[in-house]
């Protein structure tokens, strides 16, 4: 079975089990504080664990894009290095939301691997949690009674709470799991230990593939368990694991999920898989990283300098700092390979093919980017080296490496092995001491702790009634205290509320509570799995009083000002520039809009003018909204709205429109477009390759600029009062300007004519030769170079002159001989060194002609004075 036919079988079968198919989540996470990517399957329903929000369907199975390269799961440091984990991989995974439980879970898995796939169940083997005295829980003999139906008991193995007990978090849903592994060993190493030893130890052939999750218990925050009232299944099982027990390899990398990758770097570098056991990690590291960069990028999130972005980048490095120490590959690379996934993988996941040109060009820029630092860090560690073989030292700092590493981008291992190339060695204690302390830091930022929730009504699901009202009679269902860098804050959920959370690029709302003539203030509401959260920096006295709920009209409007102009800008930059144009990313906010999207080059004068024509006569029309709030998907598309990579969408949906701009979009618009005034755009630039970002402004904010624009105008005009036409004002000052600047170098000219026979007439003879000096008017601080070289042309005889200068508080001084003097040993740096201390300064220049600056212009007659007499002394 090739891995496409697995896949499908997969979601066939559970199909028959009456499970709803879904998409796979996108794999960057954008409303939960708590993650960057998907790192399961049960992810996307976490609000339904958590009681948030009731299921749709009570059995959904999917394939879902996972990333384990942060937080909680980590696996980056295996990858590469071993064959069996990934960064990114796909999950399949069948779920229960309160129907079936631990039965139907174990034996459809087993129906499934064995009766479906034909997986020789000899070399299957489950684990089942052993129990745990200090949690007062015991052994899941449940699920030992289920599995025995199908396993001989020796092949069902006993595991812990690390292994076998699954948490979601520090608090919330949790319960024991019970794994599959396969032995793929071949029959002797069989026959010599026996399979079951070697489950959860870590041997590449004696694998987990499938993960049973029976989700039976709330964990509280004070670390006691409860059991819940409604049992759920969360089921994941590794798509490339089981894709190569199906295939019969012994890596995953040999199935047909990362061959055509592997063949294809191998082209590129010029080298075989299989030939060295350090090439061949590298080219899996790449292998497995071009699959992480491409599906980021399509789902919206660019390498860039923080948080999730700064996660895509680190990756992108590492393959590439990994091909270039063992492929040799010293050019951008890892673009030639967006192909070749494409071709592996497009047909199941079509935003590849979609996207092709951004995820190529964003690629290239970050390789070409990162190969420059590698060139500037190799730089800077011979300069290290140097030093330290200068020293006699064997070792370098930790310090120095970790200054390598964080400031400049610098692997730690690529460190390593230059140095010791080099016969040196990294003082690696020093260096982790100094990660460690980073971290430290990093964690002591954004700890945060956080109480129970103290229920106050049950099965209240929240509801959203802000689109319509922007004050309401709301209750509290629930809260909890919530403390971050020494700041107490709570956290509120309401029954049904006005307030709208952040979410979707548009800020949330605020406003303020109130009861009895009392008020509290709601400082931000955002969105937690789902749930709607205010935040309050103080709890009301009576949290079981009916409050009046009031929303901030005045940044609700202003908000939606620039919501609603936002969605006219994308339809107008269709317009103009073409339907190669597709939202990237956006931020709506009651000052501005910030709104990204793929376009190739810069746009010029004239398309931004364009743009905003088009945008202020869509205002001018007046187009009132029509909000359709929940309408099925396939009509929204039909009406004309197009659906981003990388955002989630239900069955059912909410479809804004103005006239011809369709979208869908959760966020709250202005009621006709005219309400919106004017539009202004203020910044075009770009934030990465085929990545276009606009600032703009609208309503009030654009008056605003108009006006502070049209200040400055009146101002200049106020200064060049006498001019009533403002440009003529201007051009006629600039060629004024011009004018003077040249009649002033004239006189300048003639009164240097003066000074210089002034001089010469001032000059003493010594032997023939003629010495002049002068300390000249601060005017001619920029002349004194050419006064020198004059002096000296136009004199007849052997000479020397000593120019100082003082200007701006600064000291300057120049010392210029004939080519005489020169061939008799004097020297015009000698000479300035030997004076220049007097000024506080240094210099240097040419035999016959150097100068110097310094600090302190009181010492400049001395040094004129003392310049002259060591020429005389040499005379
Ligand atoms: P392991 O101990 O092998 O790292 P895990 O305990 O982290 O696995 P789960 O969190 O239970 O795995 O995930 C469910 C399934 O997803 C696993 O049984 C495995 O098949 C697969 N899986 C987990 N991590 C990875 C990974 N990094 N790459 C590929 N597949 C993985
Ligand atoms: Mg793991």
């Amino acid at each position: 079975m090739t891995a496409s036919e697995i896949r499908e079988s997969f979601l066939k079968f559970f199909e028959s089990k009456q499970h709803r198919i879904v998409p796979s989540a996108p794999m960057v996470v954008k409303d939960d504080p708590t993650l960057m990517f998907t790192n399961a399957g049960m992810n996307q329903f976490k609000d339904i664990f958590l009681g948030n929000r009731p299921a749709e369907y009570l059995r959904v199975a999917n394939s879902q894009k996972c990333l384990r390269v942060s937080g909680k799961h980590n696996d980056l440091e295996e990858v590469g290095h071993d064959t069996y984990h990934h960064t990114m991989f796909e999950m399949l995974g069948n779920w229960s939301f309160g129907d079936y439980f631990k039965h139907e879970a174990i034996d459809w898995a087993w129906e499934y691997l064995v009766d479906v796939l034909k997986i020789d169940p000899d070399r299957l083997y489950a684990t089942v949690f052993e129990g745990n005295a200090e949690e007062g829980l015991v052994r899941d003999s449940e699920a030992f009674e289920y599995w025995s139906k199908h396993l001989p008991a020796h092949r069902i193995v006993n595991g812990n709470k690390k292994d076998n007990f699954w948490e979601m978090g520090d608090t919330g849903p949790c319960g024991p799991c019970s794994e599959i592994h396969i032995d793929l060993r071949d029959p002797s190493a069989r026959a010599v230990v026996p399979g079951e030893q070697l489950v959860n130890k870590d041997n590449p052939e004696v694998i987990e593939i499938w993960n049973l999750v029976f989700i039976q218990y709330n964990r509280k925050a004070d670390g006691s368990l409860e059991s819940l009232p409604q049992r759920h299944i969360d089921t994941g099982m590794g798509f490339e694991r089981l894709t190569r027990a199906i295939q019969g390899k012994t890596s995953n990398y040999d199935t047909d999920v990362f061959q055509p990758i592997i063949q294809e770097i191998s082209n590129i570098a010029g080298i075989k898989y299989g030939a060295a056991r350090e090439t061949d990690v590298a080219m899996r590291v790449v292998a497995d990283h071009i699959r992480t960069i491409s599906f980021a990028i399509c789902d919206g999130q660019l390498p860039s300098n923080n948080k999730a972005g700064y996660v895509i980048r680190r990756i992108l490095r590492r393959a590439v700092r990994y091909a270039y120490t063992f492929l040799g590959m010293k050019e951008p690379f890892m673009c030639r390979l967006v192909e070749t996934l494409i071709s592996v993988m497009g047909k199941a996941y079509t935003e590849l093919a979609a996207n092709r040109d951004l995820i190529e060009k964003v690629i290239r820029e970050e390789e070409e980017a990162f190969l420059r630092t590698l060139a500037t860090g190799i730089q800077l560690l011979d300069k290290i080296i140097e030093e330290r073989k200068q020293k006699g030292a064997k070792t370098v700092e930790g310090k120095q490496i970790f200054e390598l590493y964080d400031t400049f981008g610098f692997p730690y291992d690529l460190t390593e092995l230059i140095l010791r190339e080099n016969g040196l060695e990294a003082n690696h204690e020093e260096f982790e001491k100094e990660m460690e302390a980073q971290k430290a830091r990093a964690r002591n930022a954004t700890a945060v702790e956080t109480d129970d929730w103290v229920v106050l009504r049950k099965d209240d699901t929240e509801e959203f009634i802000g689109y319509d009202h922007l004050e309401a009679e709301v209750e509290i269902v629930k809260y909890r205290r919530v403390k971050s860098n020494n700041k107490e804050l709570y956290q509120i959920v309401f029954n049904i509320t006005p307030f709208y959370a952040e979410s979707g690029g548009q800020v949330g709302d605020c406003g303020y509570i109130e009861a009895k003539g009392e008020k509290w203030e709601i400082t931000e509401v955002k969105k937690e799995n789902n749930l709607i959260v205010h935040l309050a920096p103080k709890l009301p006295t009576d949290v079981s009083a009916r409050f009046n709920a009031v929303v901030d009209v005045r940044k609700r409007q202003m908000t939606a000002n620039h919501h609603t102009a936002t969605h006219l800008l994308h339809k107008a930059l269709r317009k103009i520039l073409g339907t190669h144009v597709e939202q990237r990313g956006s931020l709506v906010h009651p000052d501005y809009l910030r709104f990204d999207f793929s376009h190739f080059q810069k746009m010029s004068d004239e398309e931004i003018r364009m743009v905003e024509r088009e945008v202020n006569s869509e205002i001018r029309m007046n187009l009132p909204l029509e909000e359709h709030r929940a309408i099925p998907i396939a009509r929204a598309k039909e009406m004309g709205a197009m659906a981003l990579f990388g955002e989630k969408y239900g069955d059912v949906v909410r479809a804004i429109r103005f006239g011809e701009s369709v979208e869908l979009c959760g966020g709250t618009h202005v009621s006709a477009t005219g309400q919106i005034g004017m539009f202004k755009i203020v910044a075009e630039s770009s934030v990465a390759a085929g990545v276009r970002r606009i600032e703009a402004v609208a309503g009030e904010k654009a008056e605003e600029l108009m006006y502070s624009q049209n200040d400055l105008l009146r101002e200049l005009a106020e200064i060049l009062h006498k001019q009533k036409d403002l440009r003529k004002g201007i051009e006629s000052l600039v060629s004024e300007n011009a004018e003077l600047m040249k009649e002033v170098e004239t006189f300048k000219q003639g009164v240097i004519q003066t000074l210089k026979r002034n001089i010469s007439d001032d000059a003493k003879v010594l032997n023939g030769v003629k010495l002049m000096h002068c300390q000249l008017k601060p005017i001619f601080s920029k002349s004194v170079k050419d006064i020198a070289f004059q002096l000296r042309s136009e004199c007849d005889s052997s000479m020397a002159a000593v120019l100082g200068v003082e200007a701006d508080g600064k000291a300057q001084i120049a010392i210029i001989i004939s080519e005489e003097l020169v061939e008799k040993g004097l020297d015009a740096i000698e000479l300035i060194k030997a004076v220049s201390p007097e000024i506080n300064g240094g210099g240097g220049g040419q035999k016959f002609f150097a100068t110097a600056g310094g600090k302190n212009p009181s010492g400049l007659q001395t040094a004129i004075s003392k310049a002259l007499r060591l020429i005389e002394e040499r005379l």
